[in-house]
């Protein structure tokens, strides 16, 4: 959401770079279009990024946090402790509640 808020701030620093710096310094090869090009790429990564990580983020929440920290299978059925059956790697379910936990709230809070 940030990003998102921060566009404008993206388009005029653009402007500036691209649009007054190339003819201050005489770069009439330099064509502006490259760096509205180059913002709005970014810009559309950040939004691609933040759906990512906005569906990862619910997938967490519907598996209650139980998910393979390697692989992130879904592990609802099996015993509470165990190994992965995707993976092998050991889990403890608690654990997992908790660092999955821990990266809901460092990727989807105060955002
Ligand atoms: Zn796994």
């Amino acid at each position: 959401m940030a990003a998102v808020a921060m566009a404008p701030l993206f388009f005029l620093g653009t402007a500036v770079c691209t649009l007054i710096i190339p003819s201050r310094l005489g770069w009439t090869w330099f064509p502006p279009w490259i760096g509205f090009a180059a913002v709005g790429a970014a810009t559309l990564g950040l939004i691609l990024m933040g759906v990512r990580i906005a569906l990862f983020a619910r997938r967490i929440e519907r598996s209650d946090g139980f998910l393979c920290l390697n692989c992130h299978y879904d592990l609802h059925g099996l015993p509470d402790e165990g190994d992965c059956p995707e993976c092998g790697e050991a889990y403890e379910r608690t654990r997992l509640e908790r660092l999955w936990s821990i990266w809901l709230q460092d990727h989807t809070k105060n955002r």
